[in-house]
C-alpha cells in the first residue's frame, strides 16, 4: 500500500501519465481511500491547467502557497 509521501513523489508521474500500470493503479487505490491525497491531486491538476491557460511557466504565487501549505501540512508529516 503506497503512503501519503509515496503518493507526493508520484504525483508528477501520475498527472504526466508517465507512471506504469501497477503503479498508477497502487496510486488510484490509495486516492480512492484517501481523501486528502485525492483533494491534492485535483489541486494539483487544476494548478497546471490554470498555468497552462496563463501560458505562463510559473505557477500563480497564491495558488504555489497553497499547494506548498498542503504538501507540508499532508505530506510532510511521517507515516502521514
Ligand atoms: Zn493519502
Amino acid at each position: 500500500m503506497l503512503t501519503c509521501r509515496d503518493v507526493g513523489q508520484l504525483l508528477q508521474d501520475y498527472v504526466e501519465g508517465a507512471l506504469e500500470a501497477p503503479v498508477r493503479q497502487r496510486l488510484d487505490e490509495h486516492l480512492a481511500d484517501c481523501p486528502g491525497c485525492l483533494a491534492f491531486i485535483k489541486t494539483y491538476k487544476h494548478t497546471i491547467a490554470i498555468s497552462k491557460d496563463l501560458r505562463c511557466k510559473d505557477i500563480p504565487p497564491e495558488l504555489q502557497r497553497k499547494l506548498r501549505s498542503f504538501i507540508k501540512d499532508k505530506l510532510g508529516q511521517p507515516d502521514a
